[in-house]
């Protein structure tokens, strides 16, 4: 069976606990959250799921390398050099920018963690990727290649993965979930949500609040995102059939733009930060947080209903943006 053919990087299940103080201040709604900032591999997040079944594939492959990219602060590139580590792969990161003069964040955890980083000016999703791949061919090597964000039908097998796992905790705890909110960027996060919940049974709405305005590759996110769910729908052996209008993505809290720290990005990690003692990242799960307390401000969703806010970790880019945050 597909979902079984991965390999262990995490530390699984992640916590599912209810926000006790924030539940008491908005009145009519129960608050959850998921703690996926707290898979384990190297300071944790969401990607550790996808990289369980990515890492497996190329080890099925037999690859020695794994080529992956994205932004000098992305997550997956930290998580995917950590997997690399344990997997014993060799990695070779594409990052976006120039080579800066200080490593901070990610950027210096990739770096520690063996990874080679390679620098694409202006490219920071891993256009350059291929490029790498023939080098590394034509140097022997038999390289590997990750998608942004690892986000391609295997990779949304750990988040498919993760429904059952949720489902698991919520009948075990006695919760029932109505709305789950999440940061959705590269969109494997969503599109093994989206398929678990068919698969699973998984009666909650999924709320993925948009991080990055910018379409991927000229073509729609939702597109994008459709294909997503199209392969692992095949790789699963699923019947249903899938189309854009399944993908309802919030793009109310995108428009600063990509790593762009405003008031809102801000308000979410203070408000989470001095109520729960628990801290977000400034990029995806600070705007996605502080999406949804907008909704549950605003009563965009109906009073006396139960929702969990999925945390996909992020903390470590926290450093990066000091100056934006005090
Ligand atoms: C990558 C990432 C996301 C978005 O997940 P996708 O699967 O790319 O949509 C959310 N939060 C954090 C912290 C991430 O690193």
């Amino acid at each position: 069976m597909v979902l079984e053919n991965k390999f262990d990087l995490g530390f699984f299940p992640t916590p599912l606990h209810k926000l006790k103080n924030l539940s008491e201040q908005y009145k009519g709604y129960d608050i959850y959250i998921k703690r996926d900032d707290q898979t384990g591999l190297a300071s944790g997040g969401n990607k550790t799921r996808k990289l369980e079944y990515l890492i497996q594939e190329a080890i099925n492959n037999n690859c020695d390398t794994v080529i992956t990219g994205g932004a000098q602060q992305s997550n997956h590139c930290r998580q995917t050099a950590a997997a690399c580590v344990v997997a014993g792969l060799e990695c070779d990161l594409v990052l976006g920018g120039n080579e800066p003069k200080i490593f901070n964040g990610n950027i210096l955890l990739s770096h520690l963690l063996g990874a080679k980083i390679h620098f694409s000016a202006e490219n920071r999703r891993g256009e350059d990727m291929n490029l790498l791949k023939h080098e590394l061919k034509s140097k022997g090597k038999k390289p590997y290649m990750i998608p942004y964000g690892g986000s391609n039908g295997t990779g949304a097998m750990g988040f498919v993965n993760a429904v059952k796992e949720l489902q698991n905790q919520l009948i075990k705890q006695d919760i029932i979930v109505e709305y789950i909110f999440f940061a959705s960027s590269s969109g494997g996060t969503l599109a093994g949500l989206t398929l678990g919940k068919e698969l699973y049974g998984l009666s909650a709405e999924l709320i993925p609040i948009n991080i990055d305005k910018i379409e991927i590759h000229g073509s729609g996110l939702e597109e994008k995102i459709l294909k997503i769910i199209q392969d692992g729908k095949k790789l699963l052996n699923l019947n249903r059939n899938y189309s854009s209008d399944d993908i309802k993505l919030i793009r109310n809290y995108d428009k600063s733009g990509y790593g762009v720290i405003r008031q809102n990005e801000k308000n979410a990690i203070n408000e989470l930060a001095i109520n729960e003692g628990i801290l977000l990242d400034p990029v995806y799960s600070g705007r996605a947080f502080y999406g949804m307390m907008d909704f549950l401000k605003n009563e965009k969703i109906p009073l006396n209903s139960t929702v969990l806010f999925w945390h996909t970790g992020g903390l470590s880019a926290i450093f990066e943006y000091a100056t934006s945050l005090k």
